[in-house]
């Protein structure tokens, strides 16, 4: 009998194609720790954007989406999901998703940068907890989901030509003809992030290893303050205070407009750090802060800070717009593997992601992986509508670590960070060459060959050392 399909990873991509699967047949769900553990979706604090509001629609959503992109994105990509986003949040909402309501009995729907309309469901200010919280509950004990938690999978199986055969995680193997890695972003492999420290991009690390072909691993997104108290992952400062009035400042002075877009906010704060300043967030002039950001308050409590002192910063890696190449159902250039949420590139986010559309990204990835899989037979050719893998970039598996960790973050913080310049992205890559036998190294080697390879200053970061940039 043909072994049920397996889907890595239980953030919000992964919980959605399990339960999607269970009604097709059933699925194995490997997860690394417990059940969503380790998983940014239920980090999430804005919520799931879609055209909900009556003065708004899916058209107006997808030119928002594109513009974020700095109109590097797939417009057939964004018109099919942001198409599909009000239906999305309906059927969570009918799964049990509590969505804030308002008097009449409509999404309360919030408007968030780079939005022009107001458009992002949410529950509270915990939508991702709330969210993943419901489809977990509903994957927990469901009769066609054998649930296996705290299975780290280290390796894709593959028979002589290529097809997936199975997973490998430590000692014990797991066979089947379809997997789908829904294994979240790589914000965990950069020295300072908010993202969960085990998101270090294993996926696409596999994937590639396994002949898969990945874009854009180059284009991350920064956040611009992250509270700089060495603490791993690096909390937010919501943006929300700076646009109350709070101000930037490098020792002391003022340096940048601090409600430009996150990116510009970024790279200036990056270039005061690079000479050696500290920056601060100063929210002393902002009128009643404790009572209008409670949130804030009690994080910096637990750093012994108030809103009363200036809060150090930094730029911190916050979301992976790159990863394993899909086509519109999810399927990647290896036959068998489909990959989902934040470890596929599905074109979507162009070089720079629209606030709130990560979550819609990972159930619609969720939904057309666990679809295709359904209706893949095993007699069935692969005919995924992907451009093949560049083999130089396919390195095997070897044994011996030959690099530290810690040294990998180094290296990306050093060279692949908001700003950036060829000379040091060459240097990266020497010194990781050797270790691409090992995950992180080799995934940290394939995000500066892309960043070599591609010197426009787009997006979230800039080059340093070259003239030709993309308007925002
Ligand atoms: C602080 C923060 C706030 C955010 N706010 C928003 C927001 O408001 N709206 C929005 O749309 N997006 C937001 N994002 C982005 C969004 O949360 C993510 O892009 C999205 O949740 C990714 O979902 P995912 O299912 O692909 O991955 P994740 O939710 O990260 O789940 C990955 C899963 O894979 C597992 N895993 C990883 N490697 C392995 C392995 N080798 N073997 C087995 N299991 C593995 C992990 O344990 C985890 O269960 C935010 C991100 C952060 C960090």
């Amino acid at each position: 009998m043909r072994a049920r399909p397996i889907v890595v990873g239980s953030g919000l991509a992964g919980l959605v194609a399990a339960l999607e699967l269970a009604a097709r047949g059933g699925c194995v769900l490997v997860t690394a720790g417990r059940l969503t553990e380790g998983a940014a979706s239920a980090w999430a604090q804005g919520g799931i954007a879609a055209a909900l509001a009556p003065d708004d629609s899916p058209a107006q959503h997808a030119h928002d989406t594109w513009l974020a992109g700095a109109r590097a994105g797939d417009r057939e990509v964004i018109a099919r999901i942001t198409d599909l986003a009000p239906g999305v949040v309906a059927r969570l909402a009918r799964d049990g998703v509590p969505f804030d309501r308002d008097a009449s009995g409509a999404y309360d729907l919030a408007l968030e940068g780079g939005h022009s309309r107001h458009r992002v469901a949410h529950a509270g200010d915990r939508s991702g907890a709330v969210i993943t919280a419901t489809l977990a509950a509903l994957v927990e004990g469901h009769p066609d989901i054998e649930l296996l938690e705290g299975r780290r999978v280290d390796d894709l199986l593959l028979d002589e030509s290529g097809v997936v055969r199975g997973i490998r995680c430590g000692a014990t193997t797991l066979e089947s003809d379809r997997v789908i890695l829904a294994t979240g972003g790589l914000g965990g492999l950069f020295p300072h992030t908010t993202n969960p420290v085990t998101a270090t991009g294993a996926g696409v690390a596999l994937a590639a290893r396994a002949g898969a072909r990945t874009d854009d691993l180059h284009l991350v997104q920064f956040h611009p303050t992250a509270l700089d108290v060495g603490s791993r992952p690096a909390p937010l400062l919501t943006e929300a205070l700076r646009g109350a009035g709070a101000v930037l400042r490098s020792d002391g002075e003022r340096f940048v407009d601090e409600l430009q877009p996150r990116d510009v906010v970024a790279a200036a704060v990056w270039a005061q750090l690079q000479q050696g300043r500290t920056v601060h967030l100063d929210a002393r002039r902002v009128d009643d802060a404790e009572r209008r950001f409670p949130a804030v308050t009690t994080l910096l409590a637990g750093h012994g800070l108030t809103l009363h002192d200036l809060l150090p910063v930094r730029p911190a890696a916050h979301y992976s717009m790159g990863g394993v190449t899909v086509d519109a159902q999810a399927r990647t250039g290896v036959p068998g593997l489909w990959a989902v949420g934040e470890v596929s590139r599905t074109g979507l986010h162009g070089a720079n992601r629209l606030a709130s559309n990560s979550l819609l990204e990972a159930v619609v990835t969720g939904r057309s992986a666990a679809a295709s899989v359904g209706a893949h037979s095993a007699t069935d050719a692969w005919r995924a509508d992907v451009p093949p893998a560049d083999p130089g970039l396919v390195r095997p598996r070897e044994q011996a670590p030959a690099i530290a960790t810690e040294q990998v973050r180094a290296e990306l913080g050093r060279s692949c960070g908001v700003l950036r310049e060829a000379g040091a992205l060459r240097d990266t890559i020497r010194q990781l060459e050797p270790a691409t036998g090992q995950d992180d190294a080799y995934l940290a080697w394939l995000l500066a060959r892309s960043a070599l390879a591609h010197p426009r200053s787009v997006g979230a970061h800039r080059r340093t050392d070259t003239t030709e940039a993309v308007p925002a």
